[in-house]
C-alpha cells in the first residue's frame, strides 16, 4: 500500500478510455476518487461539467490531482492559478493506457513520490526531472510526516552544493534517509542535522526537526500560543519540534486553545486529567516527568515523532449537512470537504445513498425517516467520542430536516460531552429554491414556505396559517404535500387557497428535481389536482402577480415580479 497522503488524491479522467487506469491508480489510493466528465465517464465515482473549473477548484483546495489526459491540458488549465500564494498540492498527468507518469507540480508536496508509486503500479517509470530527486533518489527538502525541515532557502542551497559534488554526514535519526543514496562521509563539512534543539544552524548544516515535542496546557492562559513559544524558547527547543497541544476535556470547546492550535499549526488533543504535568503522564506515561518551564504548561520531549492519533483523544465534530435536491454539481464544496473528512454517516438510507459514493473506512448508519430525534441523539454518542460525523439531509438541513432535530437533541441533554462538540450545520439548496430556478423565478417577491405535513403538527394551524398567507398575497411553497398517509391534507389546502386566489394563478410543480428522474410542470391552479403531486413533488403557487410567459425552447418561463402594487415608474 501507498503512503498516506494528508488528502487523498483527485483521480481525473475525461473520456471512458481512461478508466481502466484510473481504477489501477484507485487500487494504490484506495480514498480517492474517480472524477469523470459528465456524459462522457458517467461510471466515475463523481461526475462534473466543466473540467477547467473543477480542476482549478481541486488546486485551490489542495487537492492533489491525477489526471489523466495530455500534460499540456493540465498546464493550461492551472496556469492562471498558479501564482495564486497558498498550499501547491502535488499535480500529476498520466497517459490514458498507463503508459507514462509526469510529475507537474508539488515537489515540495511528495509529488515525485506519487509519480514513483504510480508509476511502479502501472509497470512503467516516472518521468522524475528533479536533480537531488535524480541524484539522491529522495527530496531532502520535503522530509516524511512526523518531521518539519528547519529553512527552505537554506536548505535549496544546502542541496545545490550536494549536486556540485560535496559529501555530507548525517547526525541524529533520520530512518527514512536510509534508503537514499546519499554521498555520506563522516568527514563531511556538509550536516544534516536532526533534532528537537532549538539552535542556528551553521553554515553547512541542513536541520530537520522530528517533531516529538508535546506541550500540555490550561486553557484560561491569557495569550497561549505565546505562552507556548516562551515556555518551548526557555526550554531550548526549537518551535518547530511541536507535534502537539493536549488539555483538558473541559476545555475542548474553548475557542482561545483553538486559535492557539491554529497560530502554532498543530493538532490539540485532550485528556481527563487536570493540571498539565498529570495530562502528559497520563497520555505519555513512559515518558520522563515532563518540564514544567511556567505556570500552566508542561513540556514533553518523545524518543519519536508523535503520533498525534495516539494521543489523548480529539474534539469531536459533528455536522448536519444539505445535499442540496440531488446533482453532485448544486451540493456546496464544504459538504463535499465534510463527507471526506467523515468517520461515521447517519441519515435515511436513501439520502446516504445520494451522498456516497464512501470509503470502505467510513461508517455508514442508515435509519427509517421518521427516527430523527433517535438519529441526533446517536450522532452526539459518536462525535462525544472524539469521531467526525456527519448527519445528511437533502436540500437544505434546516428546512423540514435535521438540523433543527439535532438541536432539540443538544438543548434537551445535560451530557457536557455532547455540548462540547464541535457543532456545524452547513445549508444546501433547498428543494423550493431549486424547483423556482428551474421554473425562472416563481419566489421572486416575498414568499410563504410551509410543510402540508400534519405528523408533527395539528391541522388547524396549517389551515390558519395558509389562510393568511393567502391573504397577505404571498406567493407559497409546499413541501410534504401529500402522502399515503396524509392523502386528503393538500386538497382541503387547495380549497381555502382557491377562496383567495384566481383559477389562472401560475403553479410549478417540480418533481425530483436535480435526479435523474426531474420533471417540471408549470399549470394553473385551476389544473392542480391532487393526483398530480406526490411526496417527491415541489408545489410552487404564485401570488396575485406571478406570471408566465413562453420560452424559445417551447416551455415556459414563470415569475413573480420584484415588485408590488403597480409597476414601477409606469
Ligand atoms: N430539507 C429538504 C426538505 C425535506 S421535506 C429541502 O430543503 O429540500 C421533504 C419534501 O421536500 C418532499 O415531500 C418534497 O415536497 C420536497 N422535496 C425534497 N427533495 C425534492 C426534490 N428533489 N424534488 C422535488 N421536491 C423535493
Amino acid at each position: 500500500m501507498a503512503a498516506t497522503h494528508f488528502t487523498a488524491p483527485a483521480i481525473v479522467v475525461l473520456g471512458k478510455g481512461a478508466l481502466m487506469t484510473a481504477r489501477r491508480i484507485q487500487q494504490l489510493y484506495p480514498q480517492a476518487l474517480i472524477h469523470g466528465l459528465a456524459e462522457r465517464a458517467d461510471d466515475a465515482d463523481r461526475s462534473y461539467s466543466e473540467f477547467g473549473a473543477t480542476l482549478r477548484q481541486l488546486y485551490q483546495q489542495n487537492t492533489p490531482i491525477i489526471a489523466l489526459c495530455a500534460a499540456g491540458i493540465v498546464i493550461r488549465t492551472l496556469a492562471a492559478v498558479l501564482l495564486e500564494k497558498g498550499a501547491e498540492p502535488p499535480v500529476l498527468a498520466v497517459a490514458e493506457d498507463g503508459s507514462a507518469v509526469v510529475p507537474l507540480l508539488g515537489g515540495l508536496g511528495g509529488v515525485n513520490v506519487m509519480a514513483r508509486e504510480i508509476a511502479s503500479a502501472l509497470g512503467t517509470a516516472a518521468a522524475i526531472t528533479t536533480s537531488g530527486e535524480l541524484r539522491f533518489g529522495t527530496c531532502l527538502l520535503n522530509p516524511p510526516a512526523g518531521y518539519a525541515l528547519g529553512d527552505l532557502e537554506l536548505g535549496k542551497r544546502f542541496v545545490s552544493d550536494l549536486l556540485s559534488g560535496e559529501k555530507v554526514r548525517v547526525e541524529g535519526a533520520a530512518p527514512w534517509l536510509a534508503q537514499a543514496q546519499l554521498p555520506e562521509d563522516d568527514q563531511a563539512q556538509l550536516a544534516i542535522h536532526v533534532g528537537y534543539a532549538d539552535r542556528e544552524p551553521s553554515d553547512h548544516e541542513l536541520l530537520i526537526y522530528p517533531r516529538n515535542v508535546l506541550v500540555a496546557l490550561k486553557g484560561d492562559l491569557p495569550d497561549a500560543a505565546g505562552a507556548v513559544k516562551t515556555a518551548l524558547h526557555d526550554s531550548r527547543i526549537a518551535l518547530q519540534a511541536l507535534g502537539c497541544l493536549l488539555a483538558s476535556k473541559e476545555e475542548m470547546a474553548n475557542p482561545a486553545l483553538h486559535t492557539a492550535a491554529e497560530t502554532l499549526g498543530v493538532a490539540v488533543r485532550f485528556t481527563d486529567a487536570a493540571t498539565p504535568a498529570e495530562m502528559i503522564q497520563q497520555v505519555l506515561p513512559q515518558l520522563l516527568p515532563p518540564l514544567t518551564p511556567a505556570e500552566g504548561i508542561a513540556v514533553a520531549v518523545a524518543p519519536q515523532p508523535l503520533d498525534v492519533r495516539q494521543i489523548g483523544r480529539a474534539r469531536g465534530r459533528l455536522a448536519v449537512i444539505g445535499l442540496g435536491p440531488g446533482a453532485s454539481d448544486f451540493m456546496i464544496p464544504a459538504v463535499k470537504a465534510e463527507l471526506a473528512r467523515a468517520n461515521d454517516v447517519l441519515g435515511y438510507e436513501t439520502y446516504v445513498r445520494m451522498a456516497g459514493p464512501f470509503r470502505p473506512d467510513q461508517v455508514l448508519h442508515c435509519t427509517d425517516n421518521r427516527e430523527e430525534m433517535q438519529r441526533a441523539r446517536h450522532a452526539f454518542e459518536l462525535a462525544a467520542a472524539g469521531r467526525s460525523v456527519v448527519v445528511v439531509s437533502s436540500g437544505d438541513p434546516g428546512v423540514f430536516a435535521m438540523a433543527a432535530a439535532v438541536l432539540e437533541a443538544l438543548h434537551e441533554s445535560d451530557n457536557a460531552d455532547w455540548h462540547r462538540v464541535d457543532l456545524h450545520i452547513l445549508p444546501g439548496v433547498s428543494a423550493s429554491l431549486a424547483t423556482a430556478a428551474l421554473a425562472g423565478a416563481p419566489l421572486g417577491h416575498d414568499f410563504c414556505v410551509m410543510s402540508l405535513s400534519d405528523n408533527l403538527k395539528p391541522w388547524e394551524i396549517i389551515e390558519k396559517r395558509l389562510d393568511l398567507a393567502c391573504q397577505a398575497d404571498l406567493a407559497l411553497a409546499f413541501y410534504n404535500p401529500i402522502s399515503r398517509s396524509r392523502p386528503w391534507q393538500l386538497g382541503r389546502a387547495l380549497e381555502i387557497v382557491r377562496r383567495h386566489r384566481s383559477p389562472e394563478t401560475p403553479v410549478t410543480l417540480g418533481r425530483d428535481v436535480g435526479r435523474p428522474a426531474q420533471t417540471l410542470r408549470v399549470i394553473t391552479l385551476g389544473e392542480l389536482a391532487p393526483e398530480l403531486v406526490d411526496m417527491r413533488t415541489m408545489v410552487l403557487i404564485g401570488s396575485s402577480l406571478t406570471c408566465v410567459f413562453p420560452r424559445a425552447d417551447g416551455q415556459r418561463w414563470v415569475y413573480t415580479p420584484r415588485w408590488y402594487g403597480s409597476k414601477p415608474g409606469q
